[in-house]
């Protein structure tokens, strides 16, 4: 709530646009830019709308060089910190989602709040090693058609893909589905997946790689398949405090022994594209997945709705998190004392103009 004063702070969810520029193919086709953006200001109008954000990146607004330090640098310290966090970045397919998220992450290139999340990560770790012990885990998943898929499970990846000719379903005999479990002090888990521990930038990179690997060649038609699913790479980070020799006199640099054991996450979601579910010709398996997707971005939108709505909070009103895989899976980490990010990506173009729309105004009801 830019200037709106009130829920700066403290309120839990941030939204931030990113417009891309014109593309190739919408530069062929003579599109014309019809996003504006009012100058010094984060809003940005199409045709009689208007609408205010906590940023906006790109034409002509911010550079999206500081969306990093903006919007997911104080997450990173939050991490730090012992706060669970999300960056979500939702849009239509091609408005520039996984450019955004780096999660397309291929040799060492470091465009992208993921990498640049990786490497925040790891210049802190190594000024507090001395003090700190840390350790990372990392898991790579896609949620597709209301199913968890393992990115970074190799065996998982090739043999569905051998069984029933596309990556969809995960049936591996003896390989239990992994499912999403809530423990008795409401820290989500997700049973079955792999947790690789890591403990170099490098090996960490290596997961983001191979994992958009697996997703991006998990399917026979990869472009279907990545702009249905979510995908959502998460780090978690422990710290154990490393209790320096006392000298007589002087007290313990850590009284409370709770303190001395940190864990948080931050969840990096490639969410799938908001475009409407077409019906497309006979296929009405393709728009059962479509039907899907739209539930995971429909709970999503009412629980952060839910989350924006400062009076309704403090009421302690519902929030739904369990009506969908997604939001079930990231409920420690929205909302409580969590710290979101929703990044909403849109073309300038005008043939997109109506998805354009769609997108601010989902975007708008979190704020
Ligand atoms: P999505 O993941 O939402 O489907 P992509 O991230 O794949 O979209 O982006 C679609 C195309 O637009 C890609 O070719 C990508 O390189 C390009 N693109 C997206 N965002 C930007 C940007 N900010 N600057 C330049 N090119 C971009
Ligand atoms: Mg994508």
């Amino acid at each position: 709530n830019v200037g709106g004063g009130g829920n700066g702070e403290d309120c839990c969810v941030k939204v931030a646009v990113h417009i891309r520029p014109l593309i190739g193919d919408e530069k062929l086709q003579g599109c014309k830019d019809c996003v504006t953006v009012v100058p010094n200001k984060p809003q940005v109008q199409i045709g009689s709308h208007c609408f205010t954000f906590d940023h906006v990146y790109g034409n002509n607004a911010s550079p999206s060089s500081s969306m990093f330090e903006e919007c997911a640098a104080p997450l990173v310290d939050g991490l730090f910190q012992g706060y669970n966090a999300t960056v979500l970045a939702y849009g239509q397919t091609g408005s520039g989602k996984t450019y955004t998220m780096g999660t397309g992450y291929r040799d060492g290139c470091q465009t992208g709040i993921t990498p640049q999340v990786m490497n925040a990560l790891f210049n802190k770790i190594e000024t507090l090693k001395h003090e700190v012990e840390f350790q990372l885990h990392v898991s790579f998943i896609e949620i597709l058609k209301e199913e968890v898929r393992d990115l970074l499970d190799l065996a998982s990846v090739n043999k569905s893909e051998t069984a029933n000719g596309h990556a969809g379903k995960v049936t591996i005999p003896g390989k239990p589905p992994i499912q999403i479990r809530e423990t008795s002090n409401g820290v989500i888990t997700l049973a079955g997946s792999t947790e690789v521990a890591v403990s170099s930038l490098k090996e960490m990179a290596a997961c983001l790689e191979q994992g958009s690997f697996s997703r991006a060649t998990g399917s026979t038609n990869m472009n279907n398949q990545s702009s249905r699913s979510h995908a959502i790479f998460t780090i978690t980070l422990e710290q154990m405090r490393k209790l320096g020799p006392v000298r007589p006199g002087e007290s313990s640099p850590v009284d409370d022994m709770s303190e001395e054991y940190l864990c948080a996450k931050l969840h990096l979601v490639d969410l799938a594209g908001s475009e409407r579910a077409k019906r497309t010709g006979s296929d009405g398996l393709r728009f059962k997945e479509g039907v899907h997707i739209n539930k995971g971005l429909l709970a999503l939108g009412n629980v952060i709705s839910a989350l924006g709505d400062e009076k309704k909070r403090k009421e302690g009103a519902h929030v739904p998190y369990r009506d969908s895989k997604l939001t079930r899976l990231l409920q420690d980490s929205l909302g409580g004392n969590s710290r979101t990010v929703m990044i909403a990506c849109i073309s300038p173009a005008d043939i997109n103009a109506e998805e354009t729309l769609n997108t601010l105004k989902y975007a708008n009801r979190a704020r």
